[in-house]
């Protein structure tokens, strides 16, 4: 029930404030070293130092949240993924790739000092035939002196460049007024959102999990519908396949069948791939191979899935191979490596025997079911008012903060806004979350709750 001093009149609006929905994606691209991810960290406001003195150090996570000038959206750092045996220029084209294919517009940084290179003119290329809108960013610019270099960038023919010193923040307000009329108000692809058509999964892993013996295995005992899809560029990257009496389509498979990027250190490549399947899917079906131990990799894939807010479903693979020792060690790997996903369904499977495939459209009906349940608002504030009362947020400085109103903004995944009179700590939204799933499944999808403090 609504509290005093809140009028629940009032909700479209602070929904709109806190900007609900799905939001606008942002792509920052750019040569290595042209300073992508200190401006990265300019944009979200992060503290802490991400930027690394060591080249090549991979970061867990891919998309962030930002705001500016009250209005959100989602920034994708590419500097942090490795270069490799591709090459500079591979890479970096693969970069350019990612943010047409995922975002709805590109910062495109160039360092000033230096000048636009041939590879800098290569990605001009690829983002202009891709009509996505473009800032340009002429980037370490620290001082009125170095002014001059960026009105060089007028070159490249995308407008004005826009001098900038990600370290020192200078020009960077300018740029990002650039970067929200670039934004769509929401994405143009709402991939996550789009109703209608096949269900989208993407079989996400990290090499050689088994990833393409198992999509061999599920396409190979079943029907495929279509195996190349019209209308794509290139490969045929979406395949659909029947499974269960119902049509699936298996997003991004070319990377997965295609094996070419699975050489020692293509991870950067692997990276972009799989964020771009997440991207796509409703549903990831993430890959872990059972007879090892769970890696940091693993951990980074199943990151950029909750990330995206993407349903999912934690599939253990080559569970033939296992023994009875490794089958109690991987127990205990899992309950220290995979607290933050308790929530996903498991299945143990083999793509070698086809043990319990038949468990994985189950699992994965049940994570999409999760990922789309709606709490009347009724119910939700019901058991909210239950909460409040048996379990009170712990006072601080003299004050008790309290919920005084919570609705469900949206779905896929479950967004919920919470209306409180103050700060509530993590540890009490956490409690909040774990009391949520109690109360309504949401089995196989990460929830979301902010909070609005009503002054
Ligand atoms: P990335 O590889 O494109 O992500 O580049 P980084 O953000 O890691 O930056 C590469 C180097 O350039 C780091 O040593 C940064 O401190 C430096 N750098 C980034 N932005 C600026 C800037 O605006 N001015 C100056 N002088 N240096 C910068
Ligand atoms: P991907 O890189 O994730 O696509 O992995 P692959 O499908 O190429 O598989 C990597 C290796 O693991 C291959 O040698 C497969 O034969 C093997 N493999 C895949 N699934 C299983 C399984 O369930 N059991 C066993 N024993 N081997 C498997």
């Amino acid at each position: 029930a609504a509290q005093e001093g809140f009028d629940p009149e009032d909700i479209e609006g602070e929904l709109a404030a806190a900007g609900h929905g799905p939001l606008p994606r942002l792509a920052v691209v750019g040569r290595p070293n042209v300073g992508k991810s200190t401006l990265v960290n300019r944009i979200i406001g992060r503290r802490e130092a991400v930027v690394q003195d060591k080249p090549g150090v991979t970061r867990d996570r891919v998309t962030y949240e930002a705001e500016w000038a009250g209005r959100r959206f989602k920034v994708v750092d590419t500097g942090g993924w490795e270069q490799d045996v591709l090459g500079l220029d591979a890479s970096v084209a693969a970069q350019a790739e990612f943010a047409i294919e995922a975002a709805d517009a590109v910062v495109f940084v160039v360092d000033a000092t230096v000048g636009a290179t041939d590879t800098d003119e290569a990605v001009v290329k690829l983002l202009r035939r891709a009509g996505k809108p473009v800032v340009l960013c002429a980037n370490k610019v620290d001082g009125p002196s170095a002014e001059a270099d960026a009105a060089m960038l007028w070159s490249l023919g995308l407008g004005e460049p826009h001098p900038v010193s990600a370290l020192h923040g200078r020009g960077t307000g300018d740029m990002l007024d650039a970067v929200l009329e670039a934004l769509p108000e929401a994405p143009a692809q709402t991939f996550g959102a789009t109703v209608g058509g096949p269900r989208r999964i993407a079989l996400i892993g990290r090499p050689n999990v088994g990833k393409s013996s198992l999509l061999n295995k599920v396409a190979g005992e079943e029907r495929v519908v279509v195996n190349e899809l019209a209308g794509t560029t290139r490969d045929p990257v979406d395949e659909l396949i029947e499974l269960g009496g119902v049509t699936w389509k298996f997003v991004d498979t070319a990377g997965i069948r295609r094996r070419v990027h699975l050489q020692e250190g293509a991870d950067y490549y692997a990276s972009l791939r799989t964020a771009a399947a997440v991207e796509k899917a409703e549903v990831a079906v993430i890959l872990i191979d059972a007879s090892e131990s769970i890696s940091v990799q693993d951990q980074r894939i199943i990151t950029m899935a909750v990330d995206a807010g993407r349903a999912m479903v934690v599939a253990f693979n080559k569970w033939d191979t296992l023994d009875e020792e490794r089958r109690y060690y991987l127990e205990r790997e899992i309950e220290t490596e995979l607290g933050q996903i308790t929530w996903a369904p498991r299945v143990n499977v083999s793509a070698a025997t086809g043990r319990h495939m038949e468990k994985l459209v189950p699992a994965i009906e049940t994570a999409l079911a999760g990922w789309e349940t709606r709490i009347p608002t009724g119910r939700l504030n019901a058991f909210l008012g239950e909460i409040v009362a048996s379990h009170p947020h712990p006072i601080r400085g003299g004050k008790q903060p309290r919920i005084l109103f919570g609705t469900q903004a949206g779905t896929r995944p479950p967004r919920f806004v919470l209306f409180a009179s103050g700060f509530l700590e993590a540890g009490y939204r956490r409690f909040i979350e774990r009391r949520l799933r109690e109360e309504f499944g949401f089995e196989g999808t990460p929830i979301h709750i902010s909070v609005r403090v009503r002054e």
